[in-house]
């Protein structure tokens, strides 16, 4: 079963796949995170895509693809994949790879959210470097003063995501509107099982919504 999460930044993706692993055991696969573990390890791979990230511009095709294809190896699991594909070429490269391996798409998940919703969800967003938990500022200095409620993480690991600034933050919406969305209608036009959710609710809300979706 291979279930994709598609939504701008700031939608909740990350936050719906946390509660979709706990409850129904996906395993998770998020480019964006894989991508950041990269930059942090200053890996080959971590010192192109970091430029890319911090813009808030994709990271090139050639690259997520050979990281993500070695990543979709095991596609007889349940898999919850979060940031991809975010372009038709993307989708095309994962559209291959499933009939190599006499797999499909069983559900997409097309997270909507309003711009402006968004821009205020990122501009007061901190996340913990190990876990990606995000946390919301109710001002600017409280970052010093939270601690991951994951017990396993360190506690000085809070910290702004570099592309969280107000600029990269409109370039990503801007991407995810010019080459995301238009993935959205390739895959309506392919009659994929594609659901819109309103994720402008609560994180219980959404999931309820989600949950109507998910059959295991
Ligand atoms: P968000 O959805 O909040 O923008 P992600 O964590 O999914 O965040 O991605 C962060 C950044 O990582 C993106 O802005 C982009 O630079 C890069 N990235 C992640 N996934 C991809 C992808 N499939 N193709 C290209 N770049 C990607």
């Amino acid at each position: 079963m291979n279930v994709i999460l598609l939504g701008p930044p700031g939608a909740g993706k990350g936050t719906q796949a946390r509660k979709m692993v706990d409850s129904y055991h996906f395993e998770y696969i998020s480019t964006g995170d894989m991508l950041r573990k990269e930059v942090l390890s200053e890996s080959q791979l971590g010192k192109i895509a970091k430029s890319f990230m911090n813009k808030g511009d994709l990271v090139p095709d050639n690259y997520i693809i050979e990281m993500i294809v070695t990543s979709l190896g095991k596609l007889d699991v349940t898999n919850l994949i979060d940031g991809f594909p975010r372009n038709i070429s993307q989708a095309k490269s994962l559209d291959k790879k499933l009939i190599e391996h006499k797999q499909e798409i069983s559900l997409v998940l097309h997270m909507y959210v309003e711009d402006q919703e968004l821009i205020n969800r990122l501009s007061n967003r901190a996340v913990c470097i190990s876990c990606q938990m995000p946390y919301k500022l109710k001002f600017p200095d409280e970052i010093n003063e939270i601690t991951c409620i994951n017990s396993s993480c360190d506690n000085g690991n809070i910290k702004i995501r570099e592309d969280d600034n107000p600029e990269s933050v409109t370039r990503r919406i801007s991407i995810y509107k010019e080459e995301t969305f238009p993935v959205v209608e390739y895959y309506k036009s392919l009659d994929v099982n594609l659901v819109d959710i309103n994720a402008e609710g609560t994180e219980d809300e959404i999931f309820q919504e989600i949950s109507k979706f998910i059959v295991v």
